[in-house]
C-alpha cells in the first residue's frame, strides 16, 4: 500500500478495547472453558479470517480481532478516533461474541453462558484493557507519575460493582470495582499475576519512534454504554491534557492501597493520603484532572470534548450529593439500588446465594437473564448509544483509522487475505504471490485516503499481466 504519514495533532484519539469474556456451560460444569473459547470463535458466522487449527484467533470484517485468551473468548475492537465510536464497537463485541456463542452452542449441543464481569469469585480475574495511542515524544514519567491517580479515583463512576471482598471474595459485602483487589504494584508488566496499575508493556502495534500504545489494565468492564463511555473519553482527554502538559496538582500517597479503599467506600467520601501530606477525596481528585482538560480544551479541540467535561462534572456533582443518582447511569449505582432493593424485600444478607447470583446475573449477555437488560429495556438507564451505532460497528469497520482497510480486505477479499494483525494484512494475490501490506499509521488507510479495491486489483491485474506476458512468450518458445 502507498506509505502514508497522516498529520497528527493533540486533538485526536486512537481508542481501542479488549473484553475477555467469561464462559461456562452449566449443564456441563466440567467442560473446559479453553474448548468452549474455541469453539466460540471458530463458530462466529459473520466475515472474519478463519482461524487457523491450534491458534483460534480471527480478524473479522469489522476490523475487530476475536480470539482465544487464557480459556476466555476475547474481542478487541478495532481501532476507532473517539470514546462513542469506541463504545458502539464495545458493545458489538457483545452482540458478535453472543451470536458466536448461539452458533457454537448448537454445534457443541451444549448451552453456553457469556458474562461481561472481570472475575469469577473464585480467585481469578480477567481482564477488560484499554488502549490509548500516545506521542513517543511524551515523557514515559509524566504518564506513570499522573496515571495511578487518575484511574484509582475514577473508580467512582468507572466501577461495575461486585459483591464480595477479596480475591476469592472472602467476605460478601459490596464494592465498586471488580478488579480492585487484583492489583499489588503502582507499575508493572504483567496482566495475569502480580499487576500494576500502570502497565508498561510497549506494544505500539505502529511506528515504534513515532507512537506508544498505553494498555490501561486496571478498569472494569461496564455494561452500562454511558460508563464505558465516560471512562474512555475521561481517560483519551485527560492523556491528550498531559500530553499537552496539563498537569492537575495532587497525587495519591499508596495508589494500591486506595484503590482499595475507594472501591469499599460507597460514600465516595473517604479521605485519601497525599504525597506531601494532606488527603482528598476521590471526587475532588477526579475535579483536578476535570479542570486540567478544561484548561486543556481553551487551548485546543478535541472530539466530544466539551461534552466530556459537561458529563463528568455533572456525574461527579451527582456523586457528591448522592451516589444513587446515578444510578440512571453507572453499573455500581444501578446495581447496589437493585440489589439493596431485594436485600429489602426478601430479608437477605449480603452472603446470600440470590445475592451473588443477581451479581453474576447483571453480567450474563442473555439479555432475557440479566437484570441490567430489564433496567434497560424498562427505560431506567440512560441510552447513550443509539442500536444503529452497534449495528454498524457489528456489519463494519470504522471508516477513519487503518481498520477500515482491513475489514474491508477481510470482508471483501475473503480468497485474498492469508492474515491479518493490526499494522498488516498479508494479501495473496490471484497467482498466489504474497504481499505484505504495512499499515503502520493508525490513522492511515482510512477511509478516502485510499482505495483498497482498486490497489487489490491492481496487485492482482499486474501480476496477471506480467503472468500472460511470460506465458505468452513460452507459448511462443514452445511453438518454435
Ligand atoms: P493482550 O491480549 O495480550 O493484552 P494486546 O494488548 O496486544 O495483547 P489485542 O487483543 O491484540 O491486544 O488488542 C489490541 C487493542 O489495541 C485493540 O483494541 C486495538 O484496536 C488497539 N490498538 C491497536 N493499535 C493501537 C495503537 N497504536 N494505539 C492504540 N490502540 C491500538
Ligand atoms: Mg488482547
Ligand atoms: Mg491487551
Amino acid at each position: 500500500l502507498p506509505r502514508e504519514r497522516p498529520s497528527y495533532d493533540r486533538g485526536m484519539a486512537i481508542i481501542g478495547t479488549e473484553t475477555e469474556y467469561g464462559i461456562l456451560a452449566p449443564d456441563e460444569p466440567a467442560a473446559d472453558p479453553e474448548v468452549l473459547s474455541a469453539a466460540v470463535v471458530d463458530s462466529y458466522p459473520g466475515p472474519g479470517t478463519p482461524s487457523l487449527a491450534e491458534t483460534h484467533n480471527r480478524v473479522l470484517g469489522n476490523g475487530a480481532r476475536l480470539y482465544v485468551d487464557h480459556g476466555h473468548p476475547e474481542y478487541s475492537t478495532p481501532e476507532t478516533t473517539n470514546a462513542a465510536d469506541a463504545t458502539a464497537h464495545d458493545l458489538a463485541g457483545d452482540a458478535i461474541v453472543l451470536r458466536a456463542a448461539a452458533e457454537a452452542s448448537r454445534r457443541l449441543g451444549v448451552r453456553l453462558k457469556l458474562f461481561k464481569n472481570n472475575t469469577d469469585g473464585k480467585g481469578s480475574s480477567y481482564g477488560f484493557h484499554e488502549n490509548y495511542l500516545l506521542s513517543r515524544a511524551l515523557e514515559w514519567e509524566s504518564i506513570v507519575d499522573a496515571l495511578p491517580t487518575f484511574l484509582v479515583t475514577r473508580v467512582v463512576f468507572t466501577g461495575a460493582g461486585r459483591v464480595g471482598l477479596g480475591t476469592h471474595g472472602d467476605s460478601a459485602e459490596y464494592q465498586l470495582s471488580q478488579r480492585a483487589d487484583f492489583f499489588e504494584r503502582v507499575s508493572g508488566l504483567d496482566t495475569t499475576a502480580n499487576r500494576g496499575l500502570v502497565n508498561t508493556r510497549d506494544e505500539p502495534h505502529a511506528r515504534p519512534s513515532r507512537w506508544r500504545r498505553l494498555h490501561v489494565i486496571a478498569g472494569d468492564a461496564n455494561r452500562s454504554p454511558y460508563a464505558t463511555w465516560l471512562k474512555l473519553a475521561t481517560a483519551s482527554l485527560s492523556l491528550a491534557a498531559l500530553e499537552a502538559g496539563f498537569t492537575p496538582p495532587g497525587r495519591l500517597a499508596d495508589p494500591v492501597a486506595a484503590f482499595r479503599t475507594v472501591s469499599r467506600d460507597l460514600s465516595v467520601r473517604a479521605a485519601l493520603p497525599l504525597v506531601g501530606g494532606g488527603t482528598a477525596s476521590a471526587i475532588d481528585l477526579q475535579r483536578r484532572h476535570r479542570d486540567a482538560c478544561a484548561a486543556y480544551l481553551a487551548t485546543a479541540e478535541f472530539a466530544e470534548g466539551d461534552e466530556v467535561v459537561r458529563e463528568w462534572s455533572e456525574v461527579l456533582d451527582d456523586l457528591d450529593r448522592d451516589p444513587a443518582s446515578t444510578a440512571d447511569r453507572l453499573d455500581w449505582t444501578a446495581k447496589l439500588g437493585l440489589l439493596e432493593a431485594v436485600r429489602e424485600r426478601q430479608g437477605l444478607a449480603w452472603d446470600a446465594p440470590r445475592v451473588a447470583q443477581l451479581d453474576l446475573a447483571w453480567a450474563d449477555l442473555d439479555a432475557s437473564a440479566s437484570p441490567f437488560s430489564a433496567l434497560e429495556r424498562a427505560g431506567r438507564l440512560v441510552r447513550w448509544i443509539e442500536p444503529a451505532a452497534v449495528a454498524e460497528a457489528v456489519a463494519g469497520p470504522p471508516t477513519d483509522t487503518r481498520a477500515f482497510a482491513r475489514g474491508h480486505l477481510v470482508a471483501n477479499h475473503p480468497d485474498a487475505v492469508v492474515a491479518a494483525t493490526w499494522d498488516s494484512v498479508h494479501v495473496r494475490d490471484s497467482r498466489g504471490r504474497i504481499h505484505n501490506l504495512r499499515m503502520s499509521e493508525p490513522l492511515g488507510h482510512a477511509r478516502g485516503s485510499i482505495d483498497v479495491s482498486a490497489t487489490i486489483d491492481r496487485l492482482c491485474a499486474d501480476w496477471d499481466a506480467a503472468s500472460a506476458g511470460r506465458a505468452a512468450a513460452s507459448d511462443y518458445t514452445a511453438r518454435s
